[in-house]
């Protein structure tokens, strides 16, 4: 699945390639990837034709390009999606879904959404230039320069529900997803069960720069191969195989102590953490016990 490092890779492509181009004819070719717009495939289509791209903007892992008329073209990769730039005589992709030819800045070029899994999709946001109201109740995200570092650390802090939870709230932060949360908690020496409410400010504040570190090294890796003419973006960056300490490495060997890195489910998916470095908080460990000895 595309994390936030990947999805703002996309952006600033679309930011460098589309913007001040006109939309001047729109294929659907399958409708599901446009289902969120209440206009429906024609209407969605006719939204959009003669209208000049903007802005290119992002909110979490939302992506929007303001329009010309005060409208936004919406969009989210879902857990496949891919936005291509590509010249109009390239051969369609496997899961070629809406394509987009451009006039203008980007003359001869066509802005293709390609989705295989098609959870992603596009829609038409009504006014939504400057913010898509669909999206508004997303928080920012800690690589956003207006992120507020310390309204995060108190929210934090008054909440009783365990730190990764908190960490995936995308009211409170958005574009941790799993396997930046695993990688922040394991750096700042958390389990992701610790309640938030007996954290303290260091160990919160911590956290969240750890967590930025992480997705800024991965935003480097991902932004290496974005030289070329298209946008592109997949869940399978090079960071995943060389930088990551905790995510996906069960019964390995933990990088700082040694110890095996373990695997448990949550949330339908999975946390990865060092049972040394990143020790089970007490009272969960006394609970588990009272549970054993009954
Ligand atoms: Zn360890």
């Amino acid at each position: 699945m595309p994390e936030l490092p990947e999805v703002e890779v996309v952006r600033a492509g679309l930011e460098r390639h589309v913007l001040g181009s006109t939309i001047t004819r729109v294929d659907v070719l399958h409708p599901r990837p446009v289902r969120r717009d209440p206009r429906g495939p024609d209407g969605f289509a006719a939204a959009l034709s003669g209208r000049r791209i903007e802005a290119a903007r992002r909110r979490g892992k939302y992506l929007w390009l303001p329009l010309d008329n005060g409208d936004a073209l919406l969009g989210h990769l879902g857990m496949s999606g891919q936005i291509l730039v590509q010249p109009p005589d390239s051969p369609d992709e496997t899961h070629l879904r809406v394509r987009l030819a451009l006039a203008g800045a980007a003359e001869g070029r066509e802005l293709r959404f390609v989705d295989q899994r098609m959870f992603g999709g596009l829609s038409v946001s009504a006014g939504g230039a400057e913010l898509p109201p669909e999206i508004a109740h997303i928080a920012r995200d800690p690589l956003d320069p207006a992120f507020d570092d310390d309204a995060f650390v108190a929210k934090v802090r008054r909440r009783a529900s365990g730190i990764k939870r908190q960490l995936l709230d995308q009211n409170l932060i958005s574009g941790v997803g799993n396997i930046y949360a695993d990688e922040a908690l394991w750096r700042a020496r958390l389990h992701g069960e610790r309640p938030g409410d007996r954290l303290t400010r260091t160990q919160v504040v911590d956290l969240l720069a750890h967590a930025r570190t992480v997705m800024i090294a991965a935003l480097g890796e991902g932004g290496t191969s974005f030289d070329a003419l298209y946008v592109n973006v997949n869940g399978e960056s090079g960071y995943f195989d060389r930088s990551l300490h905790a995510y996906g490495r069960e019964d390995e060997p933990c990088d700082r102590c040694g110890a095996p890195i373990r695997r448990v489910a949550f949330m339908n998916r999975s946390s990865y953490f060092c049972p040394v470095c990143q020790p089970v908080p007490r009272r969960r460990k006394a609970l588990a016990q009272r549970v054993a000895a009954d």
